[in-house]
C-alpha cells in the first residue's frame, strides 16, 4: 500500500518506539545502528516527510539497507504498517533512475521480451558457455540450469473428475527461471481436478518496481494483471515474494500461495508416493510476514507417506533474498546468506523446500559457491514428483 505524505506522518506516529522489533530486524542485528531498526528507520522517515531532516544520500542509505522483509510488523504490538511506509517513502523520496532499470522495466513488463532474453542464455548454458555470461553480467552467478523457455497454453485442462478452476499467475523470474515449479503446479491441481487458466496478458506483480520507488511503473503492473485476472476464480501464487505483492494491492482478488490453496482441498483420490527423507523448509519472509500462510508448507509436504518435515534453523531471520537487494545491498545480502548456510550445514540438509524464487536463487547459488550438494526445491516440485510428475 503507497500513502499520501500526511498518511506516512500518520502512520509513523503511531510508533510508540517501544523498541519491541529491534531483535527481530535483521539489518539491525548485523549493523547495531539504530539508524539501521525499524524504530529508526520510522523516525528517518517521519523526519524527512515533515523536512525536519534533509533527503539527503545518508537518508537513503538507511532505507536502502531495509530489506522488506516486515519482521518488524508482526513484532510490533501497536501494528505499525513498516510495509506502507518504506513503500511510500521509496515512491516519495527514492525513485531510483538509470538506463538499466529502464531497460529491465521493460523486460518484466513484456513476458515475451523476457522470454527473447532467456532463449540466448540458455543456448549459452546448453553449449556449456556460462562462463561467458558471468563475464557479462554480475547476476548471472544468480541463474540455474534453465530449462527451454515455456510457451505458456491459456488453459490447461483437469482430466481427473472435476473439482473446481483456478488461475496460476506465472511470475516474470517464476516465469523465466522456474518453468519447473509452474509446471509441477499445473500437474498437481490437474490431478485434483482442478482446470488451470493462466491469462496471457498477466504480467509482473510489481514488487521490483515498487522496491525502486517506480510506483507509476508498479501501478501500471498491478491494473493490467487487474484486467487480466478473473476476480471470481482464486489466483494462486507459487512465488511468495509475488504472492505478498499482489496481496497488498489487489486486495479485492482471491490471491492465494498454492500451498495454502491445496491443503484445503481434497486429496483422497490423489496418491502419493512415500519419500524416506529430511526434508527441511526454509520460510521466505513475504509468505510468514506479510501472507502469513508459511505453516500450509510443512501440511502439504507431510501429506508425503514416510518424509520427516522439519523447519530450517534461524527460520525467523531474511536470508537476504529480498529481489534486487541481492544485487544493490550484496554485502549484507551476502552476510544473512552465510548464516542460512551455517544452518544448512550444521543440519546437514539433503533437500531445502522454499516457496519464494528470490530466496531459492540465493541460497542454490551460495550452495555452489561452497561446494556444497543440496537440492534446494519448491514443495510443489517435491511433492508433484511423488504423484508421477516427471520433469520434463
Ligand atoms: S522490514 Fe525487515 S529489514 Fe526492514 S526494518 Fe523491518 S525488520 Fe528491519
Ligand atoms: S514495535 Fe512497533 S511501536 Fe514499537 S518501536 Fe517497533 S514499530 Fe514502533
Amino acid at each position: 500500500m503507497t500513502l499520501s505524505i500526511k498518511e506516512l506522518i500518520v502512520e509513523a506516529e503511531r510508533c510508540v518506539a517501544c523498541g519491541l522489533c529491534l531483535p527481530h530486524c535483521p539489518t539491525y542485528k548485523k549493523t547495531g545502528s539504530e539508524a539501521d531498526s525499524p524504530r529508526g528507520r520510522i523516525q528517518l522517515m517521519r523526519a524527512v516527510a515533515q523536512d525536519i531532516l534533509p533527503n539527503n544520500a545518508r537518508f537513503n542509505a538507511h532505507i536502502d539497507l531495509c530489506l522488506n522483509c516486515r519482521s518488524c510488523e508482526t513484532a510490533c504490538p501497536n501494528s505499525v504498517n513498516y510495509g506502507a511506509l518504506v513503500d511510500t517513502s521509496r515512491a516519495l523520496f527514492m525513485q531510483k533512475k538509470s538506463a538499466w532499470l529502464t531497460l529491465a522495466k521493460l523486460f518484466i513488463r513484456h513476458r515475451y521480451l523476457a522470454n527473447a532474453l532467456i532463449w540466448p542464455i540458455w543456448l549459452a548454458q546448453q553449449c556449456k558457455l556460462s562462463s561467458i555470461l558471468k563475464q557479462l553480467s554480475p547476476a548471472a552467478k544468480l541463474l540455474p540450469v534453465l530449462d527451454m523457455p515455456v510457451a505458456w497454453k491459456s488453459l490447461y485442462a483437469t482430466t481427473s473428475p472435476k473439482k473446481g478452476a483456478v488461475s496460476l499467475f506465472l511470475g516474470c523470474a517464476s516465469s523465466a527461471l522456474d518453468s519447473q515449479t509452474l509446471k509441477a503446479s499445473i500437474y498437481v491441481l490437474n490431478k485434483l481436478g482442478f482446470d488451470v487458466h493462466i491469462p496471457t496478458q498477466q504480467t509482473c506483480c510489481g514488487s521490483i518496481a515498487r522496491q525502486m520507488g517506480d510506483v507509476a511503473e508498479s501501478n501500471k503492473l498491478v491494473a493490467l494483471n487487474q484486467r487480466s485476472f478473473d476476480p471470481n476464480m482464486p489466483i494462486l501464487t507459487v512465488a511468495s515474494g509475488c504472492g505478498a505483492g499482489l496481496n497488498d494491492y489487489l486486495a479485492d482478488y482471491k490471491i492465494q500461495d498454492i500451498s495454502a490453496f491445496l491443503v484445503t482441498c481434497d486429496w483422497t483420490d490423489a496418491p502419493i508416493e512415500p519419500l524416506s527423507e529430511r526434508i527441511f523448509v526454509q520460510d521466505p519472509c513475504t509468505l510468514k510476514n506479510v501472507q502469513k500462510s508459511h505453516l500450509a508448507v510443512y501440511a502439504l509436504l507431510k501429506k508425503i507417506p514416510n518424509a520427516d518435515i522439519s523447519a530450517l534453523a534461524g527460520n525467523s531471520q531474511c536470508c537476504g533474498g529480498a529481489g534486487a537487494y541481492i544485487l544493490t545491498q550484496s554485502e549484507m545480502a551476502d552476510s544473512l546468506l552465510n548464516d542460512k548456510l551455517t544452518a544448512i550445514k550444521a543440519s546437514k540438509v539433503v533437500i531445502l523446500a522454499t516457496s519464494n524464487i528470490g530466496c531459492s536463487l540465493h541460497i542454490a547459488n551460495g550452495l555452489r559457491e561452497q561446494n556444497l550438494v543440496v537440492s534446494v526445491l519448491h514443495p510443489l516440485q517435491i511433492i508433484a514428483k511423488q504423484m508421477g510428475y516427471q520433469a520434463a
